[in-house]
């Protein structure tokens, strides 16, 4: 049975007997690792091995910042096959995915703000009172907290750019999907990375999460997961003061006009409700659709979801995997069922798989209205709901009936409109005829219940620094 520690200060971390939890591969519900469970004296001695590496980090040149983390890029990808792998056994995604789409993201990511490094400035500003300059630090020690949706992807989202600016980092990978974090502070040791620097804490959130963020030397969180626990890490992080960054879910609409390129255009809005098993916060669960095209939308859309085969990771005809853990997988399951109760009909999928694991297919649902919890409440998993609207206020109406707002994706046209409602909706990100199209160097994140605070880019720069304006009097 494959262990995996903590690792703190460039070494995996010793852990007491009975202080592991089970890792379970969701395509067979078999117990296939144990991860250790973290708990405040071990978060504890993350943090302290951060501060002592801080001082040496923050003083090297951006460039050579830069350069590690260039290289921690070259090794994943140079273990890119054996990274998708893991990720895959963790979480039952299809392999394709992993190796083609996350793995290679995360590579991205780290290569991305390499760069990030040197390429960032400061203001200055001058001519009005004296010459400002604008200094950007480094804010210390830092956490991270990532979920189990897109393990490595979003961990690295995350470290990367709080260590180009020049902080250490405790970083929190969700205890359901511990497995290529680890592998990556160990890449990371293996290549000499200075120790301290990038720490792996491993556990449940309300044990080794909780301690984190509550560390009084933690100065910065930045979170992704879902809107209860991001409000509860706003709520302990509040009375410290502490800069947060949060993630959170989404309930993201579709809205599909008459005159989009629908069609053509199937593949990508199936894959935009049911890719890695809807497990996305970008996944599009409301489907929004112009009446007059509605029956034929609708049977086109259930044509190609219908053709999505659930299936192992290994698998090069898997169109979806399972869901991630027999407790999400009851939560979908449930949510299917109060759709019924709701009065919604449930015109494909609905029930989970007779097979082991926590497979439920490609599940359609029509005849919601935008009040129920269906169609209100996050439900994350392969569940899209149908509605039908006359005109362009009326899908407005719809797309904006939701506490969340994290992206929208919107088929037409039309110009005019696609501009006009892109201004409108209630949403981080607006994609206009595309889905998860994604430039690192623009803003990321949503309102409302979606969360507070953008990622990505310059954006992910200054979370991870603190300003300091230097101002100086110029004799006339
Ligand atoms: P989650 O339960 O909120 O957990 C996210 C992370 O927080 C995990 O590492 C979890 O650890 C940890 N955690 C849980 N309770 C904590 C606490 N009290 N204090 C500190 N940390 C705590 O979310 P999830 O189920 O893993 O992920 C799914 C959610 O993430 C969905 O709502 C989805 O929409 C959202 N998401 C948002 C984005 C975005 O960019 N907006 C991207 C991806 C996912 P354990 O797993 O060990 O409990």
């Amino acid at each position: 049975m494959r262990r995996l520690p903590h690792w703190f200060d460039g070494s995996p971390q010793p852990v007491r007997e009975g202080r592991w939890l089970d890792v379970h591969d969701p395509c067979t519900g078999e117990v296939c690792a144990q991860v250790a469970r973290g708990d405040a004296d071990d978060a504890a001695r993350a943090v302290a091995a951060a501060a002592a590496a801080f001082p040496a980090w923050s003083g090297l040149r951006n460039s050579e910042r830069s350069a590690w983390l260039e290289k921690l890029a070259s090794a994943l990808e140079s273990r890119l096959d054996d990274f998708a792998r893991a990720e895959s056994l963790d979480t039952g995604k299809p392999l394709r995915l992993s190796r083609e789409v996350e793995i290679p993201r995360a590579v991205s990511n780290l290569r991305f703000f390499a760069h990030a490094a040197t390429q960032s400035a400061s203001q200055s500003h001058h001519g009005e009172a004296g010459l400002n300059y604008t200094l950007r630090q480094p804010l210390g020690v830092v956490a991270t907290i990532s979920p189990w949706n897109l393990p490595l992807y979003l961990f690295t989202w995350k470290i990367a750019p709080a260590l180009a600016a020049g902080n250490t980092v405790v970083a929190k990978p969700s205890e359901i999907t511990p497995l290529t974090a680890t592998m990556l502070a160990e890449l990371a040791a293996g290549i000499g990375f200075p120790p301290g620097v990038l720490n792996v804490l491993h556990g449940r959130g309300d044990e080794a999460g909780e301690a984190l963020v509550a560390h009084p030397q933690v100065r910065a969180v930045s979170f992704t997961g879902s809107t209860g626990v991001g409000r509860r890490i706003a709520a302990l992080a509040g009375p410290a003061l502490k800069k947060v960054s949060l993630e959170l879910g989404g309930k993201n609409p579709t809205l599909v006009f008459a005159d989009g390129p629908w069609r053509e255009q199937m593949d990508t809005i199936v894959r935009s409700a049911f890719q890695n098993a809807g497990q996305i916060c970008l996944c599009g669960s409301r489907l929004l659709v112009e009446q007059s095209i509605y029956d034929e939308f609708r049977d086109a859309f259930l044509s190609a979801a219908a053709a999505l085969r659930c299936g192992d990771s290994e698998d090069p005809a898997t169109g979806l995997g399972p869901l991630v853990s027999q407790a999400h997988c009851d939560k979908v399951l449930a949510c299917i069922a109060r759709a019924r109760d709701e009065g919604g009909r449930v015109l494909l999928g609905g029930e989970r798989l007779a097979r082991p694991g926590w497979f439920v297919p490609a599940t359609v649902i029509e005849g919601l209205g935008p009040e129920t919890a269906t169609n209100r409440e996050e439900i994350f998993g392969p569940v899209a709901t149908l509605q039908a609207f006359d005109d362009e206020a009326g899908a407005l109406q719809l797309a904006n009936a939701s506490d969340y707002g994290l992206a929208a994706m919107l088929w037409t046209r039309d110009l005019d409109r696609a501009h006009r409602l892109a201004a409108r909706l209630q949403a981080g990100i607006v994609w206009i005829n595309a889905w998860l199209l994604r430039d690192l160097r623009t803003p990321f994140g949503g309102t409302g219940a979606s969360g507070l605070g953008r990622e990505g880019g310059e954006e992910a720069m200054r979370f991870f620094t603190e300003p300091r304006n230097v101002c100086l009097s110029i004799a006339p």
